[in-house]
């Protein structure tokens, strides 16, 4: 059943950003009656929420797994178990620090994607208008309403709300026409983290399948095939420290994959064979580091909006909440709408 209140009009709504924080945002306004379309510049949906796959190997090179207070899932994923989108993780998880090994304890559950992280965003995409492949470098405002341009300078689309659904430093500039909106998001830090991916033909021999890592170039370490649904090689996904991976941001990839694969090596007391399958992935901006403190920004003048993990925490937790947020924040408020001319 429609959510537009009766007086509202339904409105032409686009989302930039079909992370997790866009799609939730999406939903909500889709299932509330409006008329969306999700711009996203990646192959496809996920944003950070990524997995990549080759030959026997599988990865969850961004996000790992997450975790939603009290075990209740929010709206736009409550069927995602039921479904067998994701499942729970009941991987060993250690953390080390100064030569010692303990055991992490997680009175929430881990939840993960199946067969992989990726399979959460494609859930939550299906049945929404999502356009892959191009970024949106312009959004501009004039009495008709909101033009959305790409790169090279052609019509995306118009519509009367946007919604900015993208990591804090590219969503400052996608502000522009707000600048309070756009403030608040220069306001907030992100980390970057290398990520490199390993896979061996002979599986290693390490009495745990996640780590939790200190005093090293290493922040954390996970073996992708101790995860539910997934079968294959021996994956392994090494991230390195927020330091160590804004120190060598801009270093090759291959002395990348070097360093972080000794490293690995050292965390698992155990010198690395060749493996079969080695990259390196860049997260330029990939965690939270100051939250803009708010669920989601809305300018309910202009209809203009923002959500993302940045907003309120840093997690994929905090991307589903503060999507949510925007989509009903949007919904239930009095945006005078422009009624533009569609070209
Ligand atoms: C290495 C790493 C490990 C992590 N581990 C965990 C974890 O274990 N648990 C956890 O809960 N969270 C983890 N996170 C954080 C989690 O991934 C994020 O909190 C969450 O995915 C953020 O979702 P989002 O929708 O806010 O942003 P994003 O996922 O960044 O989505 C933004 C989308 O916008 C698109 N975009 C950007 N600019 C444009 C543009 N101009 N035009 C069109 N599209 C654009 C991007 O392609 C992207 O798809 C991790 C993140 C990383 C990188």
């Amino acid at each position: 059943m429609s959510r537009v209140p009766k007086s509202a009009p339904r409105s032409q709504i686009a989302v930039i950003g079909a992370g997790i924080a866009g799609l939730a945002c999406a939903r909500i306004l889709v299932d509330g009656g409006h008329a969306v379309t999700v711009f996203d510049k990646g192959r496809r949906p996920g944003g950070r929420v990524a997995t990549r796959r080759d030959g026997p190997f599988s990865f969850d090179h961004g996000a790992q797994y997450f975790t939603i207070e009290n075990d209740v899932l929010p709206a736009p994923i409550a069927n995602a178990v039921d479904e067998v989108v994701i499942a729970p993780w009941d991987g060993r998880i250690v953390s080390m620090s100064g030569g010692r090994r303990e055991s992490v304890e997680d009175t929430r559950r881990r939840w993960v994607g199946i067969p992989g992280m990726s399979a959460l965003p494609q859930h939550m995409s299906a049945g929404l208008d999502v356009r892959c492949g191009r970024a949106i470098s312009g959004v501009t405002r004039n009495s008709a309403g909101w033009r959305l341009r790409f790169e090279d300078g052609s019509e995306a689309g118009r519509a009367d709300i946007v919604v900015v659904a993208v990591p804090a430093p590219q969503a400052a500039a996608l502000l522009a026409d707000s600048p309070n909106l756009s403030n608040r998001a220069t306001a907030t830090t992100m980390a970057p983290c290398w990520a490199v991916m390993l896979g061996f033909e002979q599986p290693l021999n390490v009495p745990y399948d996640g780590a939790f890592v200190a005093d090293s170039p290493v922040g954390w370490i996970a073996r992708d095939r101790s995860k539910p649904g997934r079968g294959g090689g021996d994956s392994w996904v090494v991230h390195a420290s927020p330091e160590w991976s804004r120190k060598y941001l801009e270093a090759e990839r291959r002395e990348i994959v070097e360093e972080l694969r000794d490293a690995f090596g050292q965390v698992i007391g155990q010198a690395v064979s060749k493996p079969a399958y080695a990259k390196a992935h860049r997260w330029r901006f990939a965690r939270v580091e100051v939250p803009a403190g708010d669920a989601c920004l809305f300018d309910t003048e202009l209809g203009i909006g923002a959500c993302s993990d940045w907003c309120v925490g840093g997690k994929i937790e905090s991307a589903l909440a503060s999507g949510q947020a925007l989509g009903e924040r949007i919904i239930h408020s009095r945006t005078p709408v422009l009624a533009p001319e569609r070209a």
